[in-house]
């Protein structure tokens, strides 16, 4: 078999889960934070856009009336007047003749580049506006134009930089940038931090299963607090443990049982073979021989077939048909067979069973096996003369079996031993058996989705109740 050793280096660094998960937070928080950012720096682009051309349209609306009410010239001095307020480098306006000659306009020094074209104007409808984003050469900085036909045929045009829209974009950029890097670290730092947390509870499964692996079989995972997932993790592993080491304390216990039941009877056989070769006996004798022999063999087989049994239901490879039967009816049959026997030792048997059918889902060889276990201690353990009682009672979800007897009982320090694989109480070594008999009968029970317990008191008797689930739909 190869085994294979838990070692931190067998794989590069980026094989780590931890490392994986940080790297998987990065990309997310790097993912996210750029669409938030996209999202705010375009949606705060078009909202800077929208404001200026709300003044644009403002601007252009003012000077057509003003043109309407008073004329060219003092529209030009309202050109050159805000031209000067706001700047000349800010804004430009301009009226043009309708053969497209510049009549009137502000200061356009500032504005050469600016590459106003006349396509735009040769569609528009009087009082019809448009706003263009204009290219200028030896600037970056573009220029949002409105146009406007206003009435006789002239046009108006009113530009505004936008400098100052592209210096507020660039510093929102300048910051999401930072932020950005900012976040990445964040993302990075919080990605390892809840990787190494939730991680920690892996790695201490991790040592427990070293230290396990070295031969120390009583370590157990400590419990942390990294959330439920891991605290499950730990537990499942702790519970697989406990049931490990039950297994292999259960084993070591089964091996010396073996070792010590198998020793007799062998031993037995082998002095019988060693009389036959040394002193010689008449046929008789030696027929008498061969049939204990068998008799020992016999014994041998039945109890090897019952471990082997035990060993197949406690761990699931029995394949038990379970169809719906009446337990009234294994009962009964289970009873008949043992009357001859109890009626010998002088014992009275009762069975009071219940009106309504008591259906379970069950194997009926496997169930009448049980009951004829309980009966056969039953009579075992009550000596010459006693009672021995069956009766059973109806549950909403539960069938009960119970079978008590008046014979010697069990001592309270058996108790808690007697379903063990070979477990004997020191009264009933005398008596025929190999302590395997509870033991199948916990183990078929179990398969069956039931439980069997016992109540005692030495010298006055026992009681056996056994609890099986009741197939659904069976009605009283
Ligand atoms: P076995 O009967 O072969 O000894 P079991 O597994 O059937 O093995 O029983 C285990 C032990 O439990 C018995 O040896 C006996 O000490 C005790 N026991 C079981 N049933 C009874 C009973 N009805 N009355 C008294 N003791 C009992």
């Amino acid at each position: 078999m190869v085994r294979e050793t838990i070692s931190p280096k067998k794989h590069g660094l980026f094989h780590k889960v931890t490392i994986k998960l940080t790297f998987l937070h990065l990309i997310l928080f790097a993912t996210a934070s750029l669409i938030v950012f996209l999202l705010i720096y375009f949606s705060l682009a078009s909202t800077l856009r929208a404001r200026v051309d709300e003044s644009l349209l403002g601007d252009v609306r003012e000077y057509e009336t003003l043109l309407t009410a008073k004329g060219i010239d003092r529209l030009k001095k309202e050109f050159i007047s805000e031209s000067k307020a706001n700047g000349s480098g800010s804004e430009f306006y301009i009226l043009l003749s309708p053969e497209h000659h510049i009549l009137v306009s502000s200061d356009l020094n500032p504005w050469k580049g600016v590459n106003l074209n006349p396509k735009f104007i040769e569609n528009l409808q009087e009082g019809e506006e448009i706003i263009k984003t204009c290219p200028r050469s030896g600037n970056e900085h573009k220029v949002r134009v409105i146009y406007k036909k206003v009435r006789g045929g002239f046009y108006l045009q009113v530009g505004n930089s936008l400098r100052d829209n592209d210096e507020i974009l660039e510093k929102v950029g300048e910051i999401f940038g930072y932020g950005f890097l900012a976040m990445l670290a964040m993302g990075a730092l919080l990605g390892w931090l809840v990787s190494r947390h939730a991680m920690s509870g892996v790695e201490r499964v991790t040592e427990t299963a070293t230290h396990i692996d070295r031969g120390d079989l009583n370590r157990r995972v400590p419990i942390g607090k990294e959330g439920q997932e891991i605290e499950d993790l730990a537990r499942s592993f702790n519970n697989m443990l406990d049931r490990i080491q039950i297994l292999v304390t259960d084993l070591e216990e089964v091996t010396n049982s073996i070792a010590h039941d198998l020793r007799s009877p062998l031993t037995r056989i082998r002095g019988i073979a060693e009389s036959a070769l040394s002193t010689e006996k008449n046929a008789d004798a030696y027929q008498e021989m061969a049939g204990v022999v068998i008799e020992e063999c016999d014994q041998l087989l039945g109890m090897i077939n019952t471990m082997l049994t035990i060993a197949q239901t406690d761990s699931g490879l029995s394949c038990f048909s379970k169809t719906p039967l009446d337990i009234r009816d294994i009962l009964r049959e289970t009873v008949e067979l043992f009357q001859p026997a109890a009626e010998d030792m002088g014992i009275a048997m009762r069975v009071q069973l219940s009106e309504h059918p008591l259906t379970v889902r069950g194997d009926k060889t496997a169930l009448k096996r049980v009951v004829a276990n309980l009966l056969d201690n039953a009579i075992k353990f009550s000596k010459n003369g006693g009672r021995i009682k069956t009766t059973t009672a109806l549950y909403d979800t539960k069938v009960m079996i119970e079978i008590s007897d008046t014979g010697m009982g069990i001592e309270e320090k058996d108790l808690p031993h007697i379903f063990d694989r070979f477990y004997r109480g020191d009264k009933s070594r005398s008596d025929p058996g190999n302590g395997l008999g509870l033991s199948l009968a916990l183990a078929i029970i179990r398969a069956h989705g039931g439980e069997i317990t016992v109540s005692s008191t030495s010298g006055e008797g026992s009681t056996f109740r056994i609890h099986l689930p009741r197939k659904s739909g069976s009605s009283l």
